[in-house]
């Protein structure tokens, strides 16, 4: 396990994007964001699933979060503009912007790979984290210290058999976090990967339909690098692609 300490507030004053906040782990990373004192803002593609995580966190009486839905496979640039642009406005800057959202697509032979999938997996893996991250760097640069985080895989630096594109998304994702973090090397933005690991999601079981999820960690176990990559004690770390466990 990633060995860091979580400690109490740490996040007050915050502003953190959650993409994909709906489900699985950045449902667990925004309340736990939320709960350390964090404003969180709730993007996703199911309504109903981000209102469920909003009423949630305010039942717990954590600072009230703001909801973006949107589907990544269709949304176009201007969305991605009007978004960081409303971002602006209400919060004033971006702290943190926690891009966790994707699609497994299928797992099929390569040369059965569908050209649809294909393009979908890209579409939401590879190119809306681009389209994203290039609109939110404006509000970012208006925080003192921010932390844009990507999520990739094992297979993202490594590729394996029937993990087509997933596969090659995730590689493109580790290239994305590594020029931005590179071209922002000298500011006040820094720049990081998370490999999850295997962990107890709906992802994880479509992918791996046989296997026992109780042997898995749940998203919660796994807080500790999300917590620290959007914390003030990861301020110097950039360019890195760093395991939850
Ligand atoms: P889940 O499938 O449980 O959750 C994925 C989230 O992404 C959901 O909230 C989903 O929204 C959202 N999402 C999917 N497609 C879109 C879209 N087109 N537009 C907007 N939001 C979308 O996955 P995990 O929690 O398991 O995965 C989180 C991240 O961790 C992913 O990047 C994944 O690749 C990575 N990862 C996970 C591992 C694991 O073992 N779980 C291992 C390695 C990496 P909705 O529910 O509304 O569809």
């Amino acid at each position: 396990m990633f060995d860091y300490q979580i400690k109490e507030n740490s996040l007050t004053d915050k502003t953190i994007l959650v993409t994909g906040a709906g489900d699985g782990i950045g449902r667990q990373a925004a309340l736990t964001y939320a709960e350390l004192g964090a404003t969180v803002i709730l993007l996703g593609k199911t309504v109903k699933k981000l209102e469920a995580v909003y009423d949630e966190i305010v039942a717990l009486g954590y600072p009230e979060p703001a909801i973006i839905p949107l589907d990544m496979k269709g949304a176009t640039r201007q969305n991605y503009i009007d978004m960081a642009t409303t971002i602006s406005q209400q919060f004033g800057k971006l702290d943190g912007a926690l891009l966790n959202a994707s699609m497994l697509g299928e797992l099929t032979p390569f040369t059965q790979i569908h050209e649809q999938i294909w393009n979908d997996v890209m579409q939401v893996n590879a190119t809306a984290q681009f389209l994203m991250s290039q609109a939110l760097i404006a509000p970012m640069l208006l925080a003192p210290n921010a932390s844009l985080v990507f999520t990739s895989s094992s297979v993202g630096s490594k590729g394996r058999a029937y993990w087509g594109p997933y596969s090659v998304s995730k590689f493109a994702t580790e290239g994305l976090m590594e020029v931005i973090s590179d071209e922002y090397e000298n500011s006040s933005l820094r720049c990081n990967a998370i490999n999850p690991g295997a962990t107890r999601t709906n992802m994880r079981a479509s992918a791996f339909p046989a296997e026992d999820k109780n042997q898995l960690r749940t998203a919660k176990e796994i807080m500790p690098l999300y917590v620290y990559l959007m914390s003030n004690d990861s301020k110097d770390i950039t360019g890195q692609v760093l395991k939850a466990q």
